[in-house]
Order: structure tokens, then sequence, then C-alpha cells
């Protein structure tokens, strides 16, 4: 397939060196030099503008850093400047109404469009191991499922479009949420004289257990490798989980919906980012706590 593929940052990059893997011819745009550089050494294909990389091609992925951006490459450089027919794949994290917006547009403009937000950061990125949310028609979602294949280990629909981007606040509100309770038990069980690997040992298999727990554990040299034992870098930014929890935040907004812990886990890592760690790991936040 002809794919086209514009944001080739930290996660896309690795995302369209995977697709050309997989056998694809990728056509790639990005606005930085470093990152359409990155891109040639993978086999891509760069092309000078959006519109010029979007011609031609089955179909168009993205993997930009917001909405408004989204919304802008979309309607202005996408919609009636990719063959007609063309599947189009948004794979950022925005808010669940311009994924929808921008998809009704698609669609009447005759394209099929799906938001395909990830879990996963980039390693799994790197990896073709992302876990991808996709929301749209089952006719786009079937269509789309090999695409993200060649991405991911696992793809599934979440339903109507902007589904995919539903699922991923919700998923990250209650990660944020877990990761702050995670991080005060660990630091009350301290404080009450508690050795850190036993409490570990206890919850782990106990009901305080918790992906964020047995996973991705804050405290450095107990659980499995995590960005914990590497000072809390390189792993999921505490900028990017602010952005997600905003997000959820905005949307419960949108629907009335009473999300007392979302909110309070916003409010902390907004202080946490506001302190200057905007870009440690996101359980870095144990140290304020
Ligand atoms: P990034 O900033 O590394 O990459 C974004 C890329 O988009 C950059 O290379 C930038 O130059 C490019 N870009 C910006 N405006 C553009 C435009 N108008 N046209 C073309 N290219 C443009 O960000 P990232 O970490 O790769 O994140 C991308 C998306 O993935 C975000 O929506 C983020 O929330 C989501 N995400 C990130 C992670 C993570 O761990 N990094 C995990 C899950 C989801």
């Amino acid at each position: 397939m002809k794919i086209a593929f514009i944001g080739l940052g930290n996660m896309g990059g690795g995302m369209a060196a995977n697709l050309v893997k997989a056998g694809h011819t990728v056509h790639a745009f990005d606005l930085s030099a470093e990152a359409t550089e990155r891109a040639t050494g993978n086999g891509c294909a760069v092309f000078p503008t959006v519109r010029e990389a979007v011609q031609g091609v089955d179909a168009v992925v993205s993997m930009l850093p917001n909405g408004k951006i989204v919304e802008s490459v979309y309607t202005a450089d996408v919609i009636g400047q990719a063959p007609a027919g063309a599947l189009l794949l948004d794979c950022s994290t925005i808010d669940v109404d311009t994924a929808r917006k921008v998809a009704s547009a698609a669609e009447a403009a005759g394209y099929a469009m799906v938001d395909a937000p990830v879990s996963g950061g980039i390693a799994a990125a790197n990896g073709g191991t992302l876990t991808f949310m996709v929301g749209g028609t089952e006719d786009a979602f079937k269509r789309a499922e090999p695409i993200l294949a060649a991405m991911g280990k696992a793809v599934i629909h979440a339903g109507a479009s902007g589904a995919g981007q539903a699922a991923k606040i919700c998923n990250n509100m209650i990660l944020g949420a877990t990761m702050i309770a995670t991080c005060e038990a660990f630091a009350l069980a301290e404080k009450l004289g508690l050795d850190l690997q036993t409490f570990f040992d206890i919850s782990s298999k106990a009901s305080g257990q918790s992906w964020s727990m047995t996973s991705y554990c804050p405290v450095p040299g107990v659980g499995p490798q995590s960005p914990a034992d590497n000072g809390y870098q390189g792993g999921f930014a505490a900028a990017l989980m602010l952005k997600d929890l905003k997000l959820a935040l905005e949307a419960a907004q949108s629907v009335g919906a009473n999300v007392p812990m979302g909110t309070r886990a916003e409010e902390l890592y907004e202080a946490f980012a506001a302190a200057g760690n905007g870009g440690v790991d996101f359980s870095g936040i144990i140290k304020t706590l």
C-alpha cells in the first residue's frame, strides 16, 4: 500500500518505520528537519508539503501534537487533496469533539476516517507493540485494522467516531489517579516504617494492585524495571499525562460527568509540571508526596 504519514516525532517516527518494515511505501511529512532526516534513514520517501505527500496514496496516517493541528492539517491539506476513497487514520491523542468534527468533514467529502489513539509510549511505537483504540464505522475499522496491526500488538474497535479518543482519555484518567494513589501509599508505608519491597510483595498480590504498581512501580529498585530506576527519565512525560487529564476533564464537562479523582489528579500534575517537571516521567510525582 501507499501510505502518507504526517507527524514523525517521538511516536510517529517509529510508527512510520514499522509501516516501511511491513512492506508499505511511506510518503512522509513533518515540519522538523530532524524528524524528516530520521524518516529518510528509516526508508520513508519525504515530501516537502502535506499536499504532495498525500497524492496517490491509499491511506493517510497522522501522529500530531493536538486537536488544533489535526484539524488544520486535515481541513487544509488532506481532505480534497488525498485521492477519493483513501482511508484517513488519526492516531494523535486529541479531544473527542474535534475528532468527530474532522471525521464528519472527511466523510462529507467521501472519505472514511477513524480516530485511532494509542496506549504505549515511545518504546512501543519503535517496537511495533502499541495498542490502538479505534473509533469509526465497522467498515472503516476493517480497512484500518491491517494498517494499524503493522504498528501494534492489539487493535480494538471502541465504537463509533470519537470512541477511540473517549476510551483513551478514560483509560489515562484511571492511570493518572492510580499512579498518584500508588505513590501516596508507598510514601505513607515508608513513614510507617514498612520495608518498601515487602509492601510491594504484599500489595501487588492484594487488592491495592494496579498497573501503576506492578508494571510501573514508582519506587526505585522495587518491582520490574521502570523509569523510577532511571531517575524518572525516558518514560511517559508528566506534561503528556497532564495533557490527557485536561482532555478528560474537558470531555467530562461537555457531558456533565462528575470526575472528582480525575480533577484532583489534574491539579496535582499541573502543579508538578509548573514546578519544572513537565519532562520528568509521570511516576516522578512521588517526589512531591
Ligand atoms: P512529538 O512532539 O515528538 O511529535 C509531533 C510531531 O508533529 C513533531 O515532529 C512535529 O514537528 C510534528 N508537527 C507539528 N505540527 C505539524 C504539522 N502542522 N504538520 C506536520 N507535522 C507537524 O510528539 P509525540 O510524543 O510523538 O506525540 C504525538 C501524539 O501522540 C500526541 O498526540 C501525544 O499525545 C500522543 N501520544 C504520545 C505518547 C508518548 O509517550 N510520547 C504516548 C501516547 C500518545
